[in-house]
């Protein structure tokens, strides 16, 4: 296109992974200007740039305390699930997850205590779930786990399974071990849902009852 002067210059990024790192160059065309035509090609290493926009784009998706993704990265992502549940007719649950009585751990042990008790929380929830699944901090004591290819009678399971790692999880602060559980609400994500936050809203609903059932429990959402 350069060639035939069609267009004014073209440009192209494209990686190039060496076998220590990923590198990635910018390819660029302009026209030569000389009578007899032809063009410059040029490939320049874009790299450093490439990965300051790649760490950019990890931060804004990352919770800072915690290290796991953020609530906007887990609603986006959400959202693409629930698109594809509409398309494909796959099965989507979601958790909504929140410590119970964590007030009483900042109160007892002081905030920077509290700080590595949502630490030691969000490791022990995301060993419970698959690699597949998405393990977010909402805000907050609030977590969230995204479940492709999971209809709710998994996600119960998986659920269950989330609940016992947190509750089995010994979280030491300052020379003291403290204990901490989690009330969870499922829901399984419909192709009825117009948006994701119908599904989100379903779980909390459910997380809901479970606080009133007592805490340290998991409810699945009514599916009306
Ligand atoms: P419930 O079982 O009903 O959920 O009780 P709760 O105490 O967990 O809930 P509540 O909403 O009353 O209190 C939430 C607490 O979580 C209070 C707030 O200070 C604490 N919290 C929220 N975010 C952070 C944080 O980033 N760090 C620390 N240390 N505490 C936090
Ligand atoms: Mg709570
Ligand atoms: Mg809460």
């Amino acid at each position: 296109m350069v060639l035939a002067r069609t267009t004014e210059k073209f440009e192209l990024e494209y990686p190039c992974d060496s076998p220590t790192e990923p590198r990635w160059f910018l390819a660029r065309a302009t026209p030569l200007q000389h009578q007899q035509g032809g063009v410059v090609i040029s490939h320049t290493n874009v790299t450093d740039r490439k990965r300051l926009v790649f760490d950019l784009a990890k931060l804004a998706a990352t919770d800072p305390l915690t290290g796991v993704p953020n609530r906007r990265h887990f609603v986006d992502v959400a959202a693409a699930e629930l698109e594809r549940t509409k398309r494909f007719g796959t099965s989507t649950s979601v958790l909504m997850i929140d410590l119970d009585h964590f007030k009483s751990v900042n109160d007892t042990y002081g905030h920077a205590a509290g700080d590595e008790a949502l630490r030691s929380a969000a490791k022990a929830c995301k060993s419970a779930v698959r690699k597949a699944d998405l393990l977010a901090r909402m805000g907050g004591e609030e977590f969230a786990a995204l479940l492709p290819g999971t209809d709710m009678t998994s996600a119960l399971a998986v659920a269950e399974k989330l609940r016992r790692a947190v509750a089995s999880t010994a979280v030491c602060v300052e020379q003291n071990t403290c204990w901490l559980t989690t009330s969870i609400g499922v829901s399984q994500v419909s192709p009825d849902d117009k948006t994701i936050e119908e599904a989100l809203s379903r779980a909390d609903g459910a997380l809901y009852r479970a606080k009133r059932s007592g805490r340290n429990c998991v409810i699945a959402a009514n599916t009306d």
